[in-house]
């Protein structure tokens, strides 16, 4: 073990004292690269305290100020991509280039905070009655937390922060424990572009950590991402502590593939989205609807691409799919493909006996298809979080419709058609949160919104975009009058205030 993951507080590392590790792994070669501190509940007492101290002047520093620290930000985002990737290729295990991918994606995030003030603009309304203006503006909450999952180490984080201080508020993230490097970085980054200590923080740990951030009195709102029944718990923990919460979690998300659709780039759009990042993704399509007679060409146009993808280390250029992130959802991964013919599925491709030679401790599996997968089997009801994916067949629009909606969750899906009215109806009828239409991984751009429907989001807000500013601020109206000094007294009136 050659390194320590620390905290961040203040501005700057703090060591890890609650004597708590816990390890990263590489999951290509399965070997303990790193340790990360666990914080107890005094070292996040100790990142709240340095937040909430440096609110005191954040919260009041100008938008000019806050606006230019960011765009210096940005700038050195861009400049430490490939950094940033590799970090999150060593300890998550996707392929180079999607990290790369990731670390865009939350740069998007970055040049919509660097906008804020066009956000944070307020409305007036000027004489809404005699010589009474009203103006609505939006303040920052103060110190604001949030948690994040170990599939986007570096943008899931950057769908939070950037906002949540263009807004004047400080944070407090409690990045994944199982890839912490990319959120000290980004730290690091903060701290170089000008940004005051304290307004950034992170703790790294466990349930220990989580909690007393949920619990804390000083932590205003949490944002989370990750599995659906930690997102039900920190909603319902973080509400009953008062606090403004948005909990996004998991997903099984569709792809309805019509009779006329284009079947060979429905083809392409499943396999790229099924076992992209080896399906760990929340936006991952893992389930396949075939509508009508189209079901057996699919599968098998499907099947011709799966067995070509190259499985290998994230370092390796020529590697399209890498490894899962632990021993342990490797194994559970392959549970499923193990116990889907029991269950009535036709198993077309097993990927469960895949490893890579030289790197025979890494995590791996091939890739899986199952067709003709009944909705009861549990490789479709559970959301796998890897390189499988289910074909299901519908007989008409209406039915594979229904399936969809008969999903608990509601994160993302997709339609693939030539027909512009289906695709119109589907996009009114679908029951989740972001729609593609010949799209199959449907992430809004930073300034329009991202949130599931369903058990895939908790809370009111999505995250980023309007929302996202919305979620990171509180409202208040100003009514002001300016009496003329011409004006007879209004006199004492005990009736409701009326407009006139
Ligand atoms: P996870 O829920 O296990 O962990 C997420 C965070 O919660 C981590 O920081 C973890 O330390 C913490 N945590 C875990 N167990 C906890 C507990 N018992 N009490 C308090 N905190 C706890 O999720 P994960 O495995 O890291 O990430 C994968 C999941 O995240 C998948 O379900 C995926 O769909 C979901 N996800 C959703 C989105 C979205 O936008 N909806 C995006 C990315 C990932």
């Amino acid at each position: 073990m050659t390194n320590i993951v620390n905290h961040w507080i203040g501005g700057k590392t703090a060591e890890g004292a609650s004597g708590t590790y816990g390890p990263v792994t590489n999951p290509a070669t399965g070997e303990v690269t790193t340790k990360v501190a666990f914080a107890s509940v005094d070292e996040v007492d100790a990142a709240v305290a340095a937040a909430k101290e440096a609110y005191l002047t954040w919260g009041q520093s100008s938008l000019a100020q806050r606006t230019s620290i960011l765009f210096t930000f940005r700038a050195l985002l861009d400049a430490h991509r490939d950094e940033i990737a590799e970090l999150i290729t060593a300890e998550h295990g996707k392929v180079h280039s999607d990290a790369l991918g990731e670390v865009a994606r939350g740069l998007e995030i970055v040049d919509l905070a660097c906008g804020i003030s066009v956000q944070l603009k307020g409305e007036l309304s000027t004489q809404v009655a005699t010589r009474v203006d009203v103006a609505s503006i939006r303040q920052p909450l103060g110190v604001v937390a949030g948690i994040t999952p170990f599939n986007f180490p570096a943008m899931v984080p950057l769908w939070m922060f950037p906002l949540a201080i263009a807004c004047g508020n400080t944070f407090v993230l409690k990045p994944s424990e199982k890839d912490p490097s990319a959120a000290v970085k980004l730290a690091e980054l903060l701290s170089e572009a000008g940004l005051p200590d304290g307004v950034f923080n992170v703790v790294h740990g466990d349930k220990v950590a989580v909690d007393r951030l949920l619990e804390h009195p000083d932590v205003q709102a949490v944002s989370f991402v990750g599995s659906t029944p930690i997102a039900r718990y920190i909603h319902t923990t973080a509400s009953a502590h008062g606090k403004r919460v948005q909990a996004l979690g998991g997903a099984k998300n569709h792809m309805l593939v019509l009779p006329d659709a284009d079947l060979d780039a429905a083809a392409d759009a499943a396999v790229s989205a099924a076992y992209g990042s080896a399906g760990e993704r929340c936006m991952a399509i893992s389930a396949v609807v075939a509508v009508g007679a189209v079901g057996d060409t699919l599968v098998e146009k499907i099947r011709e691409r799966a067995e070509k993808i190259k499985i290998g280390p994230g370092t390796d250029p020529s590697s399209e799919m890498g490894p899962l992130i632990t021993k342990a959802h490797r194994d559970k991964v392959a549970s499923y493909v193990e116990g889907a013919a029991a269950e009535g599925c036709e198993v077309v491709l097993d990927g469960t006996g895949y490893t890579v030679e030289g790197h025979e401790n890494g995590h791996w599996i091939g890739l899986s298809l199952l067709d003709r997968v009944p909705t009861g089997a549990k490789a479709y009801r559970d959301e796998i979080f890897g390189p499988v994916l289910c074909v299901l067949r519908a007989e008409t629009y209406e039915e594979g419709v229904a399936l969809i909606n008969a999903s608990p969750f509601g994160n993302g899906t997709a339609i693939f058609t030539r027909d512009g009215g289906a695709a119109r109806r589907f996009q009114l009828e679908i029951e989740a949160g972001m729609v593609g239409v010949n799209v199959p991984i449907p992430v809004p751009v930073g300034y329009h919104s991202f949130g599931g429907w369903k058990d895939s989001l908790f809370g009111d807000h999505h995250i980023y975009g309007n929302d996202g500013t919305h979620f990171y601020t509180r409202g208040k109206v100003v009514t002001t009058r300016w009496p003329d000094p011409a004006d007879a007294p209004a006199g004492v009136d005990l009736g409701f205030p009326r407009n006139h």
